[in-house]
């Protein structure tokens, strides 16, 4: 073997909320662990959540738990959700929650002095266990110091390039070190991608840097099956002024904290269409949706706290029907709430400091005093790695996935906190049968020719060096159409023209080009990540193109209604024999009678 190769029971690629989880779940079971992060430790994605955690605590209405959030998950999702999962989540959340605690993070209390929660879109109650609107980096300070403590092998900024199989069986990945450019080889037993997701497929997005669906493209290139790629959650509230800071994160927080969405003319248009599966828990006129911020139980959430995807159709519609604000968005005004707070200002700046300063620094508005202009943004995948709802192990044998880079709890839609808890419920599964699959099974063997292709690949681009093509003009041309095509609102005839762009851009990409030497070469890492970003592009427009009906995050303007023919399902691709992509439909097994009672009684 050319390259050096280490030796683990448990390999953890991604070092997010969800890979730590599973990081330090697995080496609590007694294996081996190591964990692979393309940033530094501390700096992964996670870090940027802000608005909390879901769990039925029932600390601020002790109405509140595992079945009703069981149940608004479920609604959230549109029943396409793997119902296991969404049990479990629900079930394990809170526990979960309290753990993290009992490991030092700092939450925001209530006046008794217990886990403070608060409202958020397509919640029934306040649910989201917060700090500030800083919750993802206490999260991710909190499980780093418990990580680096079981003494996890952490490798950062390395960038896993493939995984190796042995015998149909997951059996570790080739690596290169993003500082010197080196190879490294990770012979596994066992494998969790906790790799995020894919919003740099897209023109204008809340994700960071590392959201080149790399995990996706990865288990896929093995054999795992991915599922419902097409439900793409368009977050209703980015930035989108000034232009260098179009996509980034607006807060649900900040409607949760009493914040109304404005036309241009100042009307609070979320009263003109609440959806008749909601009408009953939606509040019908202004005082009472402010009641429900400031926790009245007799009160029904406000419009603006319905779920994130049809808020985000509400602003397209405004924009195009020339409602819109100067840049394109809507207003989204919480520096009202001083008229009916006394110390309104503070309380702004106490409860959504990142918000406060956000706004300060990048767009010079003071928003206890501006109504922020705000549009929809790309943030969240709901599809990915199809897994088992218990075990959390992929269709490869060894190969398992968490949070983000899985499929199935969220369904067509996932409801805002949800994620945050999903990382640390099926984080923890995945590394605690991870574990138990490499307690199992032998080392694997190593495929040298596997390991030699996969270097042969990454270093292609410097062969073809300033004659390529160039990869970033190859990414910045994917991200136009994907944003363009197949994005918010869909069409076939424009997503039919997205596939032919991309069989187009495949041939640019395979002839990517790169200059200059190995150490800190951002021109080759992106060279390299455009085979991910293709592969799940392809993947998204196909499942898009399938799915004839609108439901969830998936808007088909061409087919604006549900279709009960699509409600029994999940869509799932897989590399046939001939190795192209194909898209079968998996029924989703019928929810036993307990659960399909608790959806009941929560209607
Ligand atoms: C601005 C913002 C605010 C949000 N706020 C909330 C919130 O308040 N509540 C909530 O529930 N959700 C929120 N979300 C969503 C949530 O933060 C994410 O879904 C979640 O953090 C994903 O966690 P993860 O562990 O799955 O992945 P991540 O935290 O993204 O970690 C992925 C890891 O995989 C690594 N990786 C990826 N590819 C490779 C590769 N090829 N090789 C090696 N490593 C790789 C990355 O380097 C990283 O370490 C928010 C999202 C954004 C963008």
């Amino acid at each position: 073997m050319q390259f050096p190769v280490i030796d683990t029971d448990v390999l953890v690629i991604g070092a997010g909320g969800a890979g730590l989880r599973a990081a330090i779940e697995a080496s609590a079971q007694g294996a081996k662990v190591a964990v692979i992060t393309k940033s530094l430790l501390g700096k992964a994605h996670t870090v940027m959540a802000e608005g909390g955690m879901a769990a039925a605590m029932g600390n601020v209405d002790d109405r509140d738990n595992w079945r009703v959030h069981f149940a608004d998950t479920m609604r959230g999702g549109q029943y396409l959700n793997n119902w296991r999962m969404a049990e479990l989540h629900a079930r394990e959340a809170p526990e979960r929650v309290r753990e993290l605690e009992a490991w030092g993070a700092v939450f925001d209390r209530t006046k008794d002095g217990r886990i403070l929660q608060r409202n958020f879109g397509g919640h029934r109650y306040p649910r989201l266990a917060h700090v500030g609107d800083r919750t993802g980096l206490e999260m991710i300070r909190t499980l780093q110091d418990h990580g680096v403590h079981r003494g996890l092998d952490v490798h950062m900024e390395h960038t896993v390039v493939t995984l190796l199989t042995d015998s149909g069986r997951a059996a570790g990945a080739v690596a290169y070190d993003r500082e010197r450019g080196r190879f490294k080889v990770f012979r596994a037993k066992a494998t969790v991608m906790a790799t995020g997701g894919l919003g740099r497929a897209f023109r204008i997005t809340s994700n960071s840097w590392e959201y080149t669906g790399d995990g996706y493209a990865l288990a896929y290139d093995i054999g795992a099956a991915l599922q419902d790629l097409e439900f793409i959650q368009f977050h209703p509230t980015g930035m989108i002024w000034p232009p260098s800071v179009k996509g980034i994160l607006v807060t649900e927080g900040v409607r949760g904290e009493g914040g109304i969405l404005l036309n241009k003319d100042g009307h609070r248009f979320m009263f003109d269409d609440i959806p008749e599966n909601y009408r009953t828990q939606t509040a019908d006129n202004e005082e009472e949706g402010w009641r429900y911020t400031q926790g009245d139980k007799n009160a029904r959430r406000p419009p603006e706290l319905l779920t994130r995807d049809h808020v985000a159709r509400c602003i397209n519609r405004e924009v195009k029907a020339g409602r819109g604000s100067p840049h394109g968005g809507v207003f989204l005004d919480i520096a009202w709430i001083k008229k009916r707070l006394p110390n309104g200002a503070e309380h702004i700046r106490r409860k959504l400091p990142s918000m406060y300063h956000q706004f300060k620094q990048l767009a010079n508005l003071d928003i206890t005093e501006t109504p922020m202009e705000v549009g929809p943004t790309t943030h969240y995948t709901m599809g990915g790695i199809r897994v088992d709802g218990d075990t959390q192990m992929s269709t490869v044998p060894g190969l398992f996935a968490a949070g983000e880079a899985a499929a199935g709890l969220h369904g067509a839609n996932r409801l805002g906190g949800n994620s945050l808890s999903d990382l640390i419920v099926f984080g923890k599964r995945a590394g605690e049968y991870a574990a138990a699959f490499a307690s199992q099974h032998g080392a694997p063997s190593l495929d040298e020719r596997q390991v030699d292709e996969a270097a042969a690949r990454a270093l292609a681009p410097f062969d073809r060096g300033s004659g390529g093509e160039n990869p970033y003009a190859v990414q910045h041309d994917l991200q136009d159409f994907m944003q363009d095509l197949v994005g918010i609102v869909r069409r076939e005839s424009e997503m039919r023209d997205a596939q032919e762009r991309l069989r187009a851009l495949r041939a640019r990409a395979a002839n990517a080009g790169t200059v200059g030497n190995r150490e800190y070469n951002n021109g080759w890492h992106t060279a390299i990540d455009l085979h991910n970003l293709l592969t799940v592009s392809e993947a998204i427009a196909m499942a898009a193109i399938e799915r004839k009906e609108s439901r969830g995050a998936h808007f088909r303007e061409d087919y604006p209604e549900k279709s009960a023919e699509f409600a029994s399902f999940n869509f799932v691709i897989e590399k046939d024999a001939s190795g192209e992509m194909t898209l079968t439909r998996v029924p989703i097994p019928a929810m036993p009678a307990e659960l399909a009672a608790v959806i009941e009684e929560n209607k």
